[in-house]
C-alpha cells in the first residue's frame, strides 16, 4: 500500500514538472501528433511532452521495458492513468500499434515479430493501420474476401480494404485476409502484418462531406507479404481479431476529454443554462445534471471494475459494456449541448459563430463515429446480449 502511495506521489510531481502547462487543455482541431516515421509537432511544448513521455518509457506504461515500455505493473498503470487524467493531460500521440496491435503481438506474435515491432511502436516512430473493414464486410466482419495466397516463403494479397483511419499516413498495416477460401466463414480468416511500402500498395483518400477526412481505400494488387508477418497460425485471423477488438473497445472507453479536441462540457453547459429562458432553465439544467451524473457513474465503475479485476474477480461482463456506455454518454452529452445552443449550434462555417460554437457542431457530428468505429452500438448489444447475457440468437 505504502509503495503504491510513494508511485502516486512521484507520478504526480513527475507529471507537475514535466507537463507543459499549454499541454493541459484538449487539443485544438488537427493538432494531434500521429506516431510515425513522417514525425510532426505543431509548436515546442508538444514536442517536449512527446519527448519526455517517449523517455520515459510511457507511451506503453505496462509494457516490459525490454520493447521499450515503461514496465509498469496493472496498478501503476492504473495510477498513471488515473492522474495523467486528473491533470488533463493531452495524450502525447495517437498511436494505433500501442492500443491495438501492439498487445495482440505480446500475447501471439512470435519474437521476431515482438523484437522486430514493437519498439517502434513504444517510441512511436512507426505508425500501424486497421486493415479490417471491406466495402462488403463492416458489421458483418467475417465476410471479408480480401484474398492471400501461399506462393513459397510468401503470401500474395490481393483485394481492398475501406474506412483505413490513417492509411496513408502508416508504415505499417495489420490486416485480416481470406487465406482458405474453402474453410468456414471465421476459420478462413488470417492475419498479415503489411508493409504499406510494399509494391502493390496504393492508397486513395476518401472525402467526407465535412471536406476533412482521415479515412482512406487501401488496395492491394499481387502484394507480396513474407509468411514471416503471418501472427500465430493460418485461419487464427479470427481469434486475433476478437482479441484486438477487445483492445480497440478498451482504448476507445478510455478516451477522455483531454484527448479529443472539443469543448469543456461543464464549462459550456452551465454557461449556455445561465443564457437560456428562465422559464426553460431549470428543465435544461435537468439534463446537463443528467448526463454529469452519468459520466460519474462511469468512472466510478471503471474504477470498480478495476479494483474487481485487481482483486481476481471475473470483470470481463463489465468490461464489454464499456465501448458501449462510453460512446453513447458521449453522445448524449452533445446532443444536450447542441440542444441548449439551439440554433446557435448548427454553424458550421463562416460570420456569426463563436470559435466555440463552431466546434461543437463538429464534436457533435464526431460524437457519433465513435458509436461506429470499432464495431456499432448495434453491434456491441448483440455481443452482450448473446455473450454476457446468453440470450438465444435472433439470427441479426
Ligand atoms: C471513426 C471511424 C474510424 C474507423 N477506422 C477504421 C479502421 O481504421 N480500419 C477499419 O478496418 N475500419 C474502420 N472503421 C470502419 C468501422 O469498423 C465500420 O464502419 C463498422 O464496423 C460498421 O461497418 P459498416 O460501416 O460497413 O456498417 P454496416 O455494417 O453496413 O452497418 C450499417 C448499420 O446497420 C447496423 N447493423 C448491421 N448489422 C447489424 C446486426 N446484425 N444487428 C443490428 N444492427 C446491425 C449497424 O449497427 C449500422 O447502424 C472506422 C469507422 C469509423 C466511424
Amino acid at each position: 500500500m505504502k509503495e503504491i502511495k510513494d508511485f502516486k506521489a512521484s507520478v504526480r510531481a513527475w507529471l507537475e514538472a514535466n507537463c507543459p502547462p499549454s499541454m493541459r487543455t484538449p487539443p485544438p482541431e488537427g493538432e494531434m501528433v500521429l506516431a510515425g516515421s513522417r514525425l510532426t509537432f505543431s509548436n515546442p511544448d508538444q514536442r517536449l511532452w512527446f519527448e519526455r513521455m517517449r523517455e520515459q518509457g510511457w507511451f506503453a506504461p505496462d509494457w516490459p521495458r525490454e520493447y521499450g515500455g515503461g514496465g509498469l505493473d496493472a496498478r501503476q498503470t492504473r495510477v498513471l492513468e488515473t492522474e495523467l487524467s486528473r491533470l488533463k493531460c493531452r495524450a502525447p500521440m495517437f498511436n494505433l500499434g500501442i492500443w491495438m496491435i501492439g498487445p495482440v503481438l505480446l500475447e501471439f506474435g512470435s519474437d521476431e515479430q515482438k523484437a522486430r515491432h514493437l519498439p517502434g511502436m513504444a517510441r512511436g516512430e512507426v505508425a500501424w493501420c486497421q486493415g479490417f473493414s471491406e466495402p462488403g464486410a463492416g458489421s458483418d466482419l467475417a465476410g471479408l474476401s480480401c484474398r492471400a495466397e501461399r506462393d513459397g516463403d510468401h503470401y500474395v494479397v490481393n483485394g481492398s480494404k475501406i474506412w483505413t483511419s490513417y492509411a496513408d499516413r502508416s508504415d505499417w498495416m495489420y490486416a485480416l485476409v481470406r487465406t482458405d477460401m474453402s474453410a468456414g466463414k471465421h476459420a478462413g480468416i488470417s492475419m498479415l502484418l503489411i508493409d504499406m511500402a510494399s509494391a502493390g500498395v496504393s492508397t486513395r483518400p476518401i472525402e467526407l462531406i465535412s471536406g476533412k477526412s482521415h479515412f482512406c481505400q487501401v488496395f492491394f494488387d499481387n502484394v507480396r507479404v513474407p509468411v514471416a508477418n503471418l501472427v500465430g497460425a493460418e485461419g487464427d485471423g479470427w481469434m486475433l481479431a476478437k482479441a484486438l477488438l477487445a483492445h480497440e473497445r478498451r482504448a476507445m472507453s478510455k478516451f477522455g476529454d483531454n484527448n479529443v479536441p472539443g469543448v469543456d462540457f461543464l464549462d459550456l453547459a452551465r454557461r449556455l443554462v445561465a443564457e437560456a429562458d428562465p422559464d426553460s432553465r431549470a428543465a435544461l439544467a435537468d439534463r446537463v445534471a443528467a448526463c454529469a451524473m452519468d459520466e460519474h457513474a462511469y468512472k466510478l465503475t471503471l474504477e470498480r471494475t478495476h479494483e474487481a479485476g485487481g482483486a481476481g474477480q471475473d470483470v470481463s461482463a463489465l468490461v464489454a459494456t464499456f465501448k458501449y456506455v462510453h460512446s453513447e454518454q458521449n453522445k448524449t452529452r452533445y446532443r444536450t449541448l447542441t440542444a441548449l445552443a439551439g440554433t446557435d449550434a448548427l454553424g458550421w462555417e463562416g460570420e456569426g459563430y463563436s470559435e466555440e460554437l463552431l466546434k461543437l457542431a463538429r464534436q457533435w457530428l464526431n460524437a457519433y463515429t465513435y458509436t461506429v468505429a470499432g464495431g456499432t452500438s448495434e453491434i456491441q448489444l448483440n455481443i452482450l446480449a448473446r455473450r454476457v447475457l446468453g440470450l438465444p440468437d435472433s439470427g441479426g
